[in-house]
């Protein structure tokens, strides 16, 4: 059960199927034209979407809004330093700010980023500064059904090989969990030889540490030598292992907005500084007011509970296995922060030119009113000008991001009824077609209609 009790509470639309059909059409079935009077569940996102807790409110209330060297800075410093143990703290206000500061001062155009999966704001600030950005993933990643333990990694092969090889490497990223990959952990056996690789070569080895709480609870469960070892005992091995990290506090910080960017060499840290002072914000607040600030520090405290974690991970569990029941299939084994259910093998009647990904996700808000991301063809596949699908993506799936402390197992038992409802009939589920497709941010500018 959840290790707390509600203590404000907001209500939430209930609408009517007539309702949704009119607004989702209004908006051209694009989720993103969606607002949040038209939604019931939101799934979006796990990100800037938790559950603020007593104390952090209490915290903000004692936010300290001096303009350099708040107290809230202090704290904020004193928490990050301690869980992290990096030389230099920086606060920015969400993870992408500190990707964009760190690649300005380390990436050289033309420099190699290698990564087990960029996150797409992190490619794009790769991109930005004229670098180059390469995934390599493990292979057991691709298998979508296996119970391999820690489908996260990177390919260490793969790595050594690119290491030593002639490109250029500037340096590598290992996203923690890996959220372009499934939601699936990474390792400590995994971060242990890309850091002793990187050391080698003497290529920084940076953490993207959004879901740092999380990847260290599924090593707590899922990697031998680790079993009984506190939640947060892991994630201070972890980010000592490497030499800095961005990360983004929206997740694992359970804030609405913060963000973190830790680093050992000084030197990087200084032209670091000078890119924060410049476009986020004073060193010691970075784009933050000092009740964020002093929020995000009780956050880092909250996240690695060892109660909190195991719920959150279970409730998680609890929805995959229901959509199992069902006849609905997820990537496995379950993360913690999402499901990512398997559309393409529900609705194989749809060719991913007609995106299966998407029509589950429309049917989800059409039934339910349950707002979902598709992670198929019409996010990650070719796609021309006039909306013709060239190269599908991998696979079609849907993810249901899960907020942190927002939603009860019995709202999340109404999204598995509704999954279970679509599953019943799984060829009644109509396909779309793009009828606006612009290239840049298609996923979010794009509009569709269904086909009859
Ligand atoms: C969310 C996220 C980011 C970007 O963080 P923002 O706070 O959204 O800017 C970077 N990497 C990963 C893995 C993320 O999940």
């Amino acid at each position: 059960m959840e290790p707390y009790r509600i203590k404000v509470v907001e209500p939430i639309p209930i609408t009517t199927r007539e309702y949704r059909e009119r607004r989702y059409a209004e908006g051209g079935y694009n989720q993103f034209n969606l607002t949040a009077d038209d939604i019931t569940i939101d799934l979006l996102s796990d990100s800037g979407t938790g559950a603020l807790s007593a104390e952090q409110q209490a915290a903000g209330m004692r936010g300290d809004e001096t303009y350099a060297g708040a107290r809230s800075w202090a704290r904020f410093r004193e928490v990050a330093a301690e869980l992290t143990g990096y030389d230099h703290i920086f606060p920015v206000h969400q993870g992408r700010a500190a990707e964009r500061i760190l690649f300005t001062a380390l990436l050289k155009p033309g420099q190699i980023s290698l990564s087990n999966t960029h996150f797409d704001t992190t490619r794009a600030n790769v991109e930005l500064v004229g670098g180059i950005w390469r995934d390599i993933p493990c292979a057991e990643a691709e298998d979508l059904d296996s119970d391999e333990p820690f489908k996260g990694n990177i390919d260490l092969v793969a790595l050594e090989a690119a290491l030593a090889g002639p490109d250029d490497i500037g340096l590598v990223l290992m996203t923690i969990t890996n959220n372009g990959g499934g939601g699936q952990p990474v390792a400590m056996s995994n971060i242990k030889k890309a850091s002793k690789l990187c050391r080698k070569h003497g290529v920084p080895f940076i953490l993207d540490a959004a879901r740092f709480a999380e990847n260290a609870w599924l090593v707590t469960q899922r990697e031998e030598k680790y079993r009984g070892h506190s939640p947060r005992d892991v994630v201070k091995k972890a980010f000592r292992l490497a030499d800095g990290c961005v990360a983004s506090l929206k997740k694992d910080g359970i804030v609405h907005i913060g963000g973190l960017l830790g680093l050992n060499d000084p030197e990087l840290a200084r032209r670091c500084e000078l890119l924060l002072m410049a476009t986020e914000g004073f060193r010691t607040y970075g784009g933050l007011s000092g009740r964020d600030l002093d929020m995000c520090a009780q956050g880092m405290l909250e996240v690695t509970d060892p109660l909190y974690l195991r719920e959150r991970a279970d409730a998680t569990a609890h929805l995959a296995e229901c959509a199992r029941k069902a006849g609905v299939d997820s990537v496995q084994p379950t993360g913690v922060h999402a499901v990512y259910l398997n559309a393409g093998r529900l609705l194989p009647h749809i060719p991913p030119h007609q995106f299966p990904g998407h029509s589950l996700a429309s049917e989800l808000y059409l039934a339910g009113g349950i707002r979902c991301a598709e992670l198929g063809s019409l996010y990650l596949g070719e796609i021309t000008d006039d909306g013709e699908l060239i190269t599908p993506a991998p696979y079609e799936l849907v993810r249901l991001a899960i907020p942190r402390r927002v939603y009860t197992r019995s709202h999340l038992e109404y999204v598995a009824e509704t999954l279970a409802g679509i599953a019943e009939n799984p060829e009644q589920v109509p396909g779309y077609r793009l009828t606006e497709a612009p290239a840049m941010l298609r996923p979010f500018r794009c509009r569709l209609e269904k086909i009859k």
